[in-house]
């Protein structure tokens, strides 16, 4: 585990800030190591996969290089997929939100070629791009590399097995002989090996060397969940464990404060620890937290560390940690003193791989769980509402048998009883009320809802299943996740609107939030959401025509990322 600080690292003070504006308390380890040797003109290679933030260890040092007084392009980041590309694109806006006069642009197939060489004509100094889109540009005349001082090859080993070869090849060719270079990669096959050999100069190699390690008896248990139902998934999660004291682990202080609010907001007795806290702010929620007004402490690494607490029963990675040693150190504190402990991870389907890497490392099986549905939870609660008034019920008896008279309850009831409501009734209204109160039963729409969305994933699931292997080599499959190709998944299609939404890349929005929310609250399945273009501060989003008018009235309801909605038909291009 790295104890760098970003402060550490020689960035300049906008970068710094727009560290801090992302919630970024220290740099990853992949950061630690990477971000030094780029500044300093080093080719480097790096191991690292998706989740161990390689986008910023690469992203800080090249912005930190980029003369913003020059329009000319500077920095190019190949990546092999559109997502990809528009995602990386986001975060380093994002992180160049302080400086001035930076550029980004993420160029892919699909999108039309017009807008992005009017984007390129205007002067961009930092390019991300799928490598056919690129060539194409490169061979337009459109991009030039002459003043290209840095090169990222970005999951290169994921390129190359889409047959990107030679179109890195070129543009590689095409890049100035000074140029510096950079390849991340989750393997190292030999291919890789041959395109560093032939393309960079003496690159350093950096990768987080893995101790062998082992957890103790702690019952682990992971979850794969939509990134944006996490913290309704956390709720139904937690609303079936028997526990007392809970901490849940965030890698952002800006993430630990939503979801602390989010928790308390949901009547949970949670609060937050992160380093933005004063120490007596801190010391005010520990000792809450070791008393027993607090139920989970929603926590950074940073915070956590040096935490001297030995009755917590669960901990929670909300967001799975960069490394095997944070996730060893984070579920430590658990089972400790004898105590049996159990420890949950959530993970998306992109971050599954970390979960097998976590166990292989700990030799600890790490169990998959299903997470519970809305009436197993409201059921489960209905159970214990029960035994909890029939325990007063004997209790109150045992107390009229002690003191031979009516209590000052009984009392009251009789005073609600008349010819027209009986004892039963006003008990059965008693109930309604608590169960309302505490939210016990979900809404028909809630439950309506969650069955919707199973049977959409029952159909994903069938239909993957039915196409079998992964998408490989093949032409049409990597044009199409490329998305320039005749099969799209996402891409422009006939009868579909264009709709304009008021958020983008700095609020840190991605293509995913846009589909979840649209499925989340309309329960039209994922796919009927078509081409997705997210700029730095609005977002166009396809949706087929007959449906444009619902989506747009659900999600002027809605927020996401926390940020309030507003959407309206795009004006045509
Ligand atoms: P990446 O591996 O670049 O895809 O990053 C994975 C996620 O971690 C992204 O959501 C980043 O915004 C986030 N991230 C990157 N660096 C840090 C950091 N130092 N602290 C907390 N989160 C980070």
């Amino acid at each position: 585990m790295s104890q760098t600080n970003f402060s550490d690292l020689n960035l300049c003070k906008e970068l710094l800030k727009g560290v801090v504006d992302l919630g970024f308390e220290e740099p990853s380890p992949i950061q630690a190591l990477a971000i030094p040797l780029v500044l300093e003109g080093r080719d480097l290679v790096g191991q690292a996969q998706t989740g161990t933030g390689k986008t910023a260890a690469f992203g800080l040092p090249a912005l930190q290089k980029i003369n913003a007084r020059s329009k000319k392009t500077q920095a190019l980041v190949l990546c092999p997929t559109r997502e990809l590309a528009v995602q990386v694109a986001g975060e380093v806006s994002a992180l160049a939100a302080h400086l001035r006069g930076i550029a980004v642009l993420p160029v892919y197939g699909g999108q039309a070629l017009d807008r992005q060489i009017r984007a390129l004509q205007r002067g961009v100094q930092f390019v991300v791009g799928t490598p056919g889109r690129v060539l194409d540009h490169l061979e337009r005349g459109t991009l030039n590399l002459e003043h290209l001082e840095l090169l990222v090859l970005d999951e290169a080993d994921e390129m190359l097995d889409m047959g990107f070869r030679e179109d890195i090849e070129s543009v590689l060719t095409e890049a100035p002989e000074n140029c510096q270079k950079i390849c991340f990669s989750a393997t190292m096959p030999k291919d890789i090996l041959s395109l560093i050999q032939s393309h960079m100069r003496e690159p350093e190699f950096v990768r987080i060397q893995r101790k062998e390690i082992t957890v103790a008896e702690i019952e682990q248990v992971y979850y794969e969940v939509r990134p944006y139902r996490k913290a309704e998934s956390l709720c139904l999660v937690l609303d079936v464990q028997d526990f007392n004291k809970g901490i849940v682990f965030c890698s952002t202080k800006l993430g630990a404060d939503e979801l602390a609010s989010q928790l308390m907001a949901r009547g949970y007795q949670a609060d937050v620890l992160h380093g933005n806290l004063s120490q007596g702010q801190r010391d005010r929620v520990m000792g809450r937290f070791r008393g027993d007004s607090l139920d989970l402490l929603v926590a950074t690494d940073v915070a956590a560390r040096g935490l001297d607490i030995d009755d917590v029963d669960i901990v929670v990675n909300f967001d799975v940690p960069f490394d095997v040693e944070s996730y060893v150190h984070r579920i430590g504190r658990t089972g400790r003193a004898g105590r049996s402990g159990k420890a949950i991870t959530f993970v998306t389907a992109r971050e599954s791989y970390k979960v097998r890497e976590i166990s292989r490392y700990t030799k600890a099986e790490i169990r998959r769980g299903q997470l519970p549905s809305k009436r197993e939870v409201s059921d489960l609660k209905t159970t214990r509402l029960l035994g909890e008034v029939l325990a007063s019920v004997e209790a109150m008896r045992e107390a009229r048998q002690d003191f031979k008279k009516a209590d000052r309850y009984t009392l009251l009831l009789e005073s609600l009883v008349d010819d027209e409501s009986s004892e039963m009734d006003v008990a059965a209204a008693l109930l309604k009320m608590l169960i309302e109160r505490d939210q016990i039963w979900p809404s028909a729409a809630e439950l309506e809802a969650e069955k919707r969305e199973q049977e959409e994933q029952m159909r994903r699931y069938e239909s993957r299943s039915d196409k079998g292997a992964r998408p490989g080599g093949h032409r049409d499959e990597r044009a199409a996740r490329e998305g320039r190709g005749p099969v799209k998944t996402r891409g422009r299609r006939p009868n579909m609107a264009r709709l304009f939404f008021n958020l983008g890349s700095k609020g840190r929005v991605t293509p995913s939030d846009f589909v979840g929310a649209i499925t989340g609250e309309t329960g039209l399945p994922g796919r009927v959401v078509g081409d997705i273009e997210i700029h730095d501060r609005f977002s166009f989003v396809e949706v087929p025509e007959e449906h444009a008018e619902t989506i747009m009235k659900a999600m002027s309801k809605t927020q996401i990322r926390g940020l309030r909605v507003a959407v309206d038909i795009a004006k045509p291009v």
